[in-house]
């Protein structure tokens, strides 16, 4: 790394973590966050510095372990967030790794804030609120297959900054409570934005489609996976281009805004998750990419 960009690197990081007195100068590793107090929703970006390189090294995350990715000789980057239905309080965060034969654990702790969320009451044709059993268990059939493909993690890739995924990003919606007829129902875990039948729909990031079908709820739907349990979501769309297995790039055209599944009109319901959970996507669309 010459010295010009080593000090834009270390603007950058100085801009995300603020002093960076606390880290190891040599010797030791050490971890840092770009948010010690991260909102419910928040995406937040960990750094851990050694000396020299690390092996195996881990992150520890909510009770599982997640890959990080080297951006420098001696300097690793993981992308983590705080689900949106998490609890406030403290939740550690540690890196687990060897330096040369020595095995090394570095904690820190992070402390989750409230944010509040708006409550949003609609009004539903009757069909569209109650099921049958039928499409209950297609429904639960359809959870469990999503969340079959969200826990697979592939490497961590290189992290440009992500791309809105439409050209007019207009996001609303972001963590409802929505109450449906009078009745209290999952939190809204992406953002919905209206645009018309047609407008082309990007993908955020480099990636490989981690799922491309129809189902009940979002209709014609993609899901992609950008490495390191990254994914993004896409829904209602009119129709989609890309099938399962398929290596795309960032800005790729993937499909079209829609109102398939269960929409009121045409928009694109677009959802993020990170490891830990499902974070705002407008947030994760504001990190400096590495
Ligand atoms: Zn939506």
């Amino acid at each position: 790394m010459t010295g010009r960009l080593l000090r834009l690197f270390l603007a950058v990081l100085a801009g995300l973590t603020g002093p960076l007195a606390s880290w190891a100068a040599s010797g030791d590793p050490a971890i840092s966050v770009s948010c010690r107090t991260p909102r419910k929703g928040d995406p937040v970006v960990v750094l851990v510095t050694a000396g020299g390189a690390v092996d195996n090294l881990v992150l520890r995350w909510k009770g599982s372990d997640w890959p990080m990715r080297e951006i420098a000789p001696g300097r690793y980057e993981g992308l983590i967030g705080v689900d949106l239905e998490d609890p406030e309080g403290p939740v550690p965060l540690s890196a687990a790794g060897f330096h040369g034969n020595v095995r090394f654990l570095a904690e820190t702790e992070l402390v989750v804030s409230p944010r509040e969320f708006p409550v949003q009451e609609l009004t539903l044709p009757e069909g569209m609120a109650e099921f049958d059993n039928a499409t209950l268990q297609r429904i639960e059939a359809e959870a469990m297959e999503l969340s079959r493909r969200f826990s697979r993690v592939t490497p961590p890739r290189r992290r440009p900054p992500f791309l809105p995924p439409v050209e007019k990003y207009l996001p609303a919606n972001f963590g409802s409570r929505r109450v449906i007829n009078g009745d209290p129902r999952m939190p809204h875990a992406a953002v919905d934005i209206r645009l018309p039948q047609g407008t082309p729909v990007h993908a955020i990031a480099d990636g490989q489609v981690a799922y491309a079908g129809e189902q009940f709820f979002g209709g014609k739907s993609v899901v992609i996976d950008h490495g390191g349990g990254v994914f993004s979501v896409y829904y209602h769309l009119k129709e989609y281009s890309v099938p399962e297995g398929r290596e795309i790039a960032r800005g790729d055209r993937i499909g079209s805004v829609g109102a398939t599944g269960r929409a009121t009109g045409p928009h694109l319901h677009f959802g993020v998750r990170v490891p830990g959970g499902r974070v705002d996507p407008t947030l994760l669309l504001a990190l400096p990419g590495r």
